[in-house]
């Protein structure tokens, strides 16, 4: 709190500048697609298969939560790779994003540093 505003208002723009950054690398990556990929390992229901044994059925598979509902949809062997690439891109946006939240409040703390700077009692105590 002891920083001269001086330095504050340099700092603010310099984060500011970074929020334009991270905004432009969000919005310029491309086609994504929204979910997790991941395998997953599950059992078929059948009484007399080796899954009833423990040995389960893998599966690549994309869940996502689609107006409140969770899903999940099997992905066939020949679009994996695109889909794990597409689905990468998403989590890459929501991991910047989230970082974008933090800094913009970082930033409005910093104005209102800046602000708190700038005050004037009134009335005189
Ligand atoms: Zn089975």
């Amino acid at each position: 709190m002891t920083r001269k505003p001086a330095a504050l208002r340099q700092q603010l723009w310099r984060d500011y500048r970074a929020l334009g950054r991270l905004l432009r690398a969000m919005t310029s990556q491309g086609p994504l697609i929204p979910g997790s990929f991941y395998l997953m390992r599950r059992k078929c229901g059948k009484a007399a298969c080796r899954c009833a044994r423990g040995q389960l059925h893998p599966a690549w598979v994309l869940t996502r939560t689609e107006a409140g509902q969770h899903k999940l949809y099997s992905v066939p062997p020949d679009q994996r790779a695109g889909v794990r690439q597409l689905a990468a891109a998403w989590r890459r946006y929501q991991r910047a994003r989230a970082r974008l939240v933090k800094q913009v409040a970082a930033l409005l703390r910093l104005a209102d540093q800046i602000a708190q700077t700038q005050r004037l009692d009134w009335p005189a105590p």
